[in-house]
């Protein structure tokens, strides 16, 4: 393992498994206030939509995106499969955040406090397992308040700051996240292990939970499906992908997701991870200021879209702006 491993920035999206795709866009848009800024399909299984979700620009580390997939089963919490996702939030909006997804009926687990900073967690409908956390982000972060967001500028969520991952053993996922991605163990308090890169701020944060009697985790509705780190240019994803290679990673090479180029990696526990450029981003396709009004394919299947539209359930975009 090299000592002086070129690093990934922080997270750039988190892919998840929702069930109904309704349902997905009512609760990300309508109560947590992010701004869907694509509405494509799952390029992988083009009957099968794939949501981002963002803040107003669509900017990298801000990102999480959903397969909704009602008819899967749900997901099984365990070692190997991504846990909780957060989200930061400002320094003093806990509250406010509080208030309003008690208003809204959501399941809260109780506050906590973890390395000083205080943290709600909570599920989404479909039993994903999320917390918002107050924290500042990095000074390269680029955050842009959603002005249409039923959520007020001031408390809006700013980006993915963390992603939790439960391992029977840490041995070989911290090797490989130290080599191959240019993580460091930051700190440990009550068994949760805090692996950082950069200013270790939000946005640059893994936690590792060791339990040795976990049961494998399975991929499901609510699941985590990958977690992507960002590189800022298809030269340092080179870098990257080398040192993946180097430390014994099955890298899938680069693969054009039109919006960045990614490639994609099993840690060792077998967690799905990413690495994808922050360019050349959503704006590529869409005018800005009509993001995620309708759907986006990749070129290479735009002349299947009448095909791939008949096979899409039905949706109806919450209105947004409607404080
Ligand atoms: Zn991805």
């Amino acid at each position: 393992m090299s000592k002086n491993s070129t690093s990934v920035t922080g997270i750039h999206h988190i892919t998840a498994i929702a069930g109904d795709p309704q349902e997905n866009l009512d609760f990300y848009i309508s109560v947590l206030g992010l701004r869907l800024v694509k509405k494509s399909i799952n390029q992988d299984a083009p009957d099968t939509y794939h949501f981002f979700f963002a803040d107003g620009e669509g900017n990298p580390g801000t990102d999480l995106t959903f397969f909704p997939w009602p008819g899967m089963a749900p997901r099984r919490p365990g070692a190997g499969v991504w846990g909780e996702i957060g989200f930061i939030i400002p320094p003093g909006s806990m509250d406010w955040w509080e208030d309003h997804l008690k208003q809204k009926g959501i399941t809260l687990a109780p506050r906590e406090v973890r390395f000083g900073e205080p943290v709600l967690p909570f599920f989404d409908p479909h039993g994903m397992y999320l917390s918002l956390t107050e924290a500042t982000l990095y000074r390269e972060f680029t955050f842009t308040p959603w002005a249409h967001s039923p959520v007020p500028e001031q408390v809006q969520i700013q980006a993915l700051g963390s992603a939790t991952l439960t391992l029977r053993n840490e041995e070989a996922t911290k090797t490989f996240l130290a080599g191959a991605l240019g993580f460091r163990f930051d700190r440990e308090e009550d068994g949760r292990r805090r692996y950082v890169v950069g200013e270790g701020a939000g946005g640059q944060r893994l936690d590792l939970l060791l339990d040795p009697k976990a049961p494998t985790g399975t991929w499901g509705v609510g699941a985590v499906h990958h977690v992507a780190f960002r590189v800022p240019d298809g030269r340092t994803q080179e870098v990257i992908d080398q040192q993946i290679r180097e430390n014994h990673g099955r890298s899938s090479g680069v693969i054009d997701r039109f919006w960045f180029q990614s490639v994609y990696v099993r840690e060792p526990s077998g967690a799905l991870c990413e690495v994808a450029t922050d360019g050349p981003g959503f704006g590529v396709d869409e005018d800005m200021a009509h993001l995620g009004e309708t759907l986006v394919l990749p070129p290479w299947y735009e002349p299947q879209r009448e095909a791939i539209e008949a096979n899409l359930a039905p949706i109806k975009l919450p209105v947004q702006g409607g404080r």
